[in-house]
């Protein structure tokens, strides 16, 4: 990956932006927000043992189901929040963007 994140970073808010009207506002906020805390590489954040899944960065627990459907793993409780969702929107939009830039190089 030779993209800087500040320009990944960028995009991915540009990209939520282009989403906001299936988005509620709060929800909105928060993502965008959240952007610049996703980690611009998989390295070393915490993942599931179970299903190997990227856990989530606001409660460290959920798998976004809603968004990526790993497998069914059963260390996924699916109790995502608020905050959950709004993680999942920004990680989302950040790595969704990642690999359309890594697709163009
Ligand atoms: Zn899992
Ligand atoms: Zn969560």
């Amino acid at each position: 990956m030779s993209q800087e994140p500040e320009v990944i970073y960028r995009a991915a808010i540009a990209w939520l932006e282009t989403r906001a009207a299936s988005l509620s506002a709060g929800l909105l906020a928060e993502a965008l927000a959240l952007v610049p805390t996703i980690p611009p590489t998989l390295v070393g954040m915490p993942y599931c043992h179970a299903c190997e899944s990227v856990l989530c960065g606001a409660c460290g627990i959920c798998h976004g189901l809603s968004l990526v459907p790993p497998d069914f793993c059963p260390a996924d409780q699916e109790n995502m929040g608020t905050d959950c969702a709004a993680w999942w929107q920004a990680y989302h939009a950040v790595y969704t963007l990642m690999y359309q830039e890594a697709r163009h190089e």
